[in-house]
């Protein structure tokens, strides 16, 4: 197998799974990035990330859940109750509360697997928000050592902290080398390699990562004049790939992601004041906190600003904003980002889907538009 095709083999068969219904420890589901997984693998298990992108399961949850419900919600519900692969294997489920969905996600898969909620705060600086986020992920870890009958301690706390800034300095190389013109990689390569750290042991994975640095380093890509873009807003998982494969389709190159299924999980590591036990646990509370730029809190100037510097960083001509439909935070948000970017002249395309593919045809219109006018 190519170096590239590993990553893309860990997200798209059951490999993982299969690995891991022959693992005798906990596994621990989780939903989002505000999960440290540093925690998870301090307290002897494994962590895997299970977003969901998968219309067939969100049309199967329709038959115990309102229709006029964002994909996600339906899709994760659809696929914990068919419990095959990953969400029949894990033992717990450790769900952030970024909206309504996912609170009321959370009550209704208590009913199929143990449910650790994660509450966040509504604003990263609002008073008392630092204090409350520490004692959530106090009250994470306690829950993880009674799965687990395993103690964090420093030297185990350490040593998690110490292997996901490798991966996290190993990524940081793949995502700089996007920078070329043309980029050594595609946009949905660079999904699929950070989509594969949502399940794969993480030592492989940054093996892995490395030799196809090594490998990049010193390709020579094909010419390519389409324009380079930069795509933000909902998380794109797969086997939802809709959305980048229309635009790769059309010849943007997509040279910069900014949502959390991407480029955003794998760049910020965790910064210690030292190797103490509370400066080690505030270090991977403030790692998932800090940097996020999730629609959830009342503030979206994070979002901007991170869309400008990525924007001059990657030499982008126009930002695609992936909106996901009866999703009010990245509906409302796309608004304030699109005038924003405006004003600095960069062009942004919003696209307001889902997971379905009936709307491929009119997306695929819009997006060649889009394609054409920013690279004229
Ligand atoms: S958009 Fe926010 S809440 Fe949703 S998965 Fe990403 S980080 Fe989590
Ligand atoms: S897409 Fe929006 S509504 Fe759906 S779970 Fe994520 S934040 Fe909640």
């Amino acid at each position: 197998m190519d170096t590239l095709g590993y990553f893309r083999d860990i997200v798209t068969t059951g490999r993982r799974a299969e690995e891991l219904a022959a693992f005798d420890g906990k596994v621990v589901g989780t939903f989002c990035n505000f999960v440290p997984e540093e925690l998870i693998l301090a307290a002897g298990a494994v962590p895997v990330r299970l977003c969901a992108g998968d219309h067939g399961a969100a049309g199967e949850a329709e038959t115990f859940l309102p229709r006029d419900l964002c994909s996600v919600v339906k899709s994760t519900a659809g696929l914990v109750q068919r419990a095959d692969g990953l969400y029949g294997r894990a033992d717990l489920l450790v769900m952030p509360t970024p909206c309504d969905g996912k609170k009321k996600l959370a009550g209704l898969l208590s009913s199929f697997k143990p449910v650790h909620i994660l509450d966040l705060p509504s604003r990263k600086d609002a008073p008392g928000a630092k204090h409350f986020w520490l004692e959530q992920i106090k009250a994470l870890q306690a829950t993880l050592e009674k799965l687990t009958g395993q103690a964090v301690t420093r030297a185990g706390l350490r040593a998690a902290i110490e292997l996901l800034n490798r991966r996290n300095e190993v990524f940081r190389r793949l995502h700089a080398l996007r920078r070329r013109q043309p980029p050594p990689y595609s946009g949905e390569d660079a999904l699929f390699i950070a989509q594969a750290s949502f399940s794969d042991d993480v030592p492989r994975w940054i093996e892995h990562a490395e030799a196809l640095c090594d490998e990049l380093e010193k390709a020579t890509p094909a010419a390519n004049d389409g324009p380079r873009l930069l795509l933000t807003g909902a998380p794109i998982v797969h086997p939802n790939h809709k959305i980048i494969g229309l635009l790769e389709a059309a010849g943007a190159q997509v040279v910069a992601d900014e949502m959390c299924s991407g480029g955003q999980r794998l760049y910020q590591p965790a910064v210690l004041r030292d190797w103490s036990m509370r400066a080690m646990i505030e270090a991977v509370a403030e790692k998932v906190m800090l940097p996020t730029t999730c629609p959830c809190f009342v503030d979206g100037v994070d979002r901007v600003n991170r869309i400008l510097e990525l924007a001059e960083q990657f030499q982008v001509d126009g930002v695609v904003y992936h909106s996901l439909r009866l999703c009010p935070l990245f509906e409302i948000e796309s608004f304030g980002i699109g005038r924003e970017l405006k004003e600095r002249g960069l062009p942004m395309l919003t696209l307001n889907t889902d997971f379905s593919a009936e709307d491929t045809g009119q997306l695929r219109t819009r997006i060649a538009a889009f394609v054409e006018m920013v690279g004229a």
